[in-house]
């Protein structure tokens, strides 16, 4: 076990329509104390993404040239764009003994798991895939092969669920993001998170 007396490290993730981002939102407004990971990626903004608040916009060039200087944490490619968490503000918010969630995808998290084995990583699915294929058909976004290609990779990502503690099952979003804070809170209140508390108090008089 590492270090106790960090922040604990959130991991939100799970197929692509099942709502991981929406209850991302819905957590962070419920404990706003919980700092945000704000990823780099090489997407091209949507209309309403702000650079350093949505995303770090990078060229391919910049991100090839961070994952040469070691800057991420965890990186994937998915549906042909790049993604990764940078490693520097991350570290500094634990170090200063905040919470920090990342939404991101199951790639990640494996990388994240094996280097950081105590973090706490939740999957956000729909309760049946009839309902993943009916969020992303009314996303009105994707093509009909882009659809059979998330609901495919979907089913394998569901079949790695042992890379995760908890399985949230989206069915209202309001109530998973209560489910997840809740997670959050009990592991927060873990015996090996508090050992340092618990024996300053034995010390005192
Ligand atoms: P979008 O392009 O819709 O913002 O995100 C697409 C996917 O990339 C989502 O599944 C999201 O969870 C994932 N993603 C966003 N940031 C990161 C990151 O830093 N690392 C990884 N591995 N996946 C990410």
């Amino acid at each position: 076990m590492m270090n106790t007396e960090k922040g604990l490290l959130i991991v939100i993730s799970g197929p692509s329509g099942a709502g991981k981002g929406t209850i991302y939102n819905k957590v962070l407004a419920l404990r706003p104390e919980i700092r945000k990971s704000i990823s780099v990626t090489t997407r091209a903004p949507r209309p309403n993404e702000v650079e350093g608040v949505h995303y770090y916009f990078r060229t391919i060039e910049d991100y090839q040239k961070m994952i040469a200087e070691g800057a991420f944490l965890e990186t994937a490619s998915v549906y042909s764009n790049y993604y990764g968490t940078p490693k520097a503000h991350v570290f500094e918010m634990l170090a200063a003994g905040n919470d920090v969630m990342f939404e991101i995808d199951t790639y990640g998290n494996k990388q994240i798991r094996a280097k950081y084995p105590e973090c706490v990583s939740i999957f956000i699915m729909t309760p049946t895939f009839a309902d993943l294929e009916h969020r992303l058909r009314s996303r009105n976004t994707e093509t009909e092969d882009s659809i059979n290609t998330r609901l495919g990779n979907a089913r394998r990502e569901l079949g790695e669920y042992r890379d995760f503690d908890y399985i949230v099952f989206n069915d209202d979003a309001d109530s998973a993001a209560l489910q997840v804070a809740a997670i959050i809170d009990a592991e927060k209140a873990r015996m090996f998170r508090n050992e340092a508390r618990v024996n300053e108090l034995l010390l005192k008089k």
